[in-house]
């Protein structure tokens, strides 16, 4: 990797900016998720930001399982994001499908669609849990 590279890699890692996504669950994973990004938790502090456009975007915050209507959709927004891109799973819809699982429009989890770097369980799990998930992903990740 170039010297270029690494710069680019050091600061969407020291900076990561956020695409929240959900695919078709109940919504409480996305309150806990918009309860993190608030002031009250600031996950600003560690660099990052909610965004609105996949192309500006490092960190996919994804909840709810995946369904037949949302498959093609998850694939094309993950294609839109530049790389180096990761992806976070968030609650158990995510991993398995949840409570939807076996659903009639139901596929089953994020990973069976697009390559998924962390999970964080819980139905739905709190903004602390989402917070260490996303700060110790991103540390691995550094190296740290
Ligand atoms: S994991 Fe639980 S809280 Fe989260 S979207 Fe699924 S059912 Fe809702």
């Amino acid at each position: 990797m170039g010297v270029l590279s690494k710069l680019v890699t050091w600061a969407r890692l020291s900076s990561p900016w956020v695409l929240h996504l959900n695919s078709g669950g109940c919504n409480g994973c996305d309150i806990e998720i918009l309860d993190a990004l608030t002031p009250r938790y600031d996950l600003e502090r560690f660099g990052v930001l909610l965004k609105g456009s996949p192309r500006h975007a490092d960190v996919l915050l994804c909840s709810g399982p995946i369904t037949k209507q949302t498959k093609k959709r998850f694939l094309r927004i993950y294609n839109q994001t530049p790389d180096p891109k990761f992806v976070v799973g968030i609650g158990a819809c995510t991993m398995s499908g949840g409570v939807f699982r076996e659903c009639y429009n139901v596929e089953g989890g994020l990973d069976g669609v697009i390559p998924v770097n962390a999970f964080i369980p819980g139905c739905p799990p709190k903004p602390e849990a989402i917070i260490h998930g996303v700060a110790t992903l991103l540390a691995s990740l550094k190296g740290g």
